[in-house]
């Protein structure tokens, strides 16, 4: 029977490859929750709630009733773009100017109660990938498998510069490094469920792991 899968782990620790690559070999849904962080993250970045100088965390919250985040699946679902009030912000999203500023936008409550509950709904659609920060911990506590991704500090940094030079974006390796650095330190800090291991999880240091070899070894552990 089809069953939800969640991976929660570090950023860059290559969750969304595999999540990906398991959601197409099964058959499920995969829906990538950072979209929806960074969407909203956008949001806040277009009516000038965030900036380097200042964080209107008051304002941000009083308008998130006019956000809207929609996936657009493909016919297998294994594939989704994430739309912004109905715009497709795929591409905006990824950039490391909102990366810059998603980690700060994730630690307001209001904000991950609303994509919680939203993410939650989609759980009825069995079976599916997630991947997040908090999938096994707070979105799906009763997942049926649930993955936690490790990899040492310069693997992640590689993974993500390599991501963004193919993307053709211009960045530095080092301003790089110092995001993911960041993000990881704040998304297991904040107060609101921080990001942290679930107990039932099973964790999977993939630093000097292949695509394949992860990809084989949750399968492994779908099949059990
Ligand atoms: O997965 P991705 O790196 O795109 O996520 C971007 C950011 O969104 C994370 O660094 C984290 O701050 C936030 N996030 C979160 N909870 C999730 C998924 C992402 O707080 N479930």
């Amino acid at each position: 029977s089809k069953i939800i899968i969640a991976i929660d782990g570090f950023s860059s620790t290559g969750k969304s490859t595999v999540a990906k690559q398991l959601a197409k070999h099964l058959g499920y849904i995969y829906v990538d929750s950072g979209a929806m962080y960074r969407a909203v993250t956008l949001f806040a970045m277009q009516n000038n709630f965030v900036d380097d100088s200042h964080f209107d965390i008051e304002g941000l919250v009083t308008a998130l009733h006019n956000v809207s985040i929609r996936f657009k699946f493909n016919e297998s679902l294994d594939f989704s773009e994430v739309y912004l009030n109905d715009k497709n912000v795929e591409k905006e999203i990824r950039t490391l100017e909102v990366s810059n500023f998603v980690s700060q936008v994730s630690t307001i409550p209001e904000v991950r109660y609303q994509l919680v509950k939203q993410q939650q709904l989609m759980g009825k659609y069995k079976g599916i990938v997630m991947d997040g920060r908090d999938i096994g911990t707070v979105v799906f506590p009763d997942a049926e498998l649930k993955i936690f991704m490790t990899a040492s500090a310069e693997t992640k940094a590689k993974r993500r510069y390599q991501e963004l030079v193919e993307r053709g974006d211009e960045v530095e390796y080092d301003e790089v490094l110092k995001n993911v650095q960041e993000r990881d330190y704040i998304d297991s800090h904040r107060e609101d469920s921080p990001l942290v291991k679930a107990k039932d999880a099973i964790e999977i240091d993939n630093s000097n792991m292949t695509i394949q070899e992860q990809f084989d070894k949750i399968l492994q552990l779908v099949n059990k």
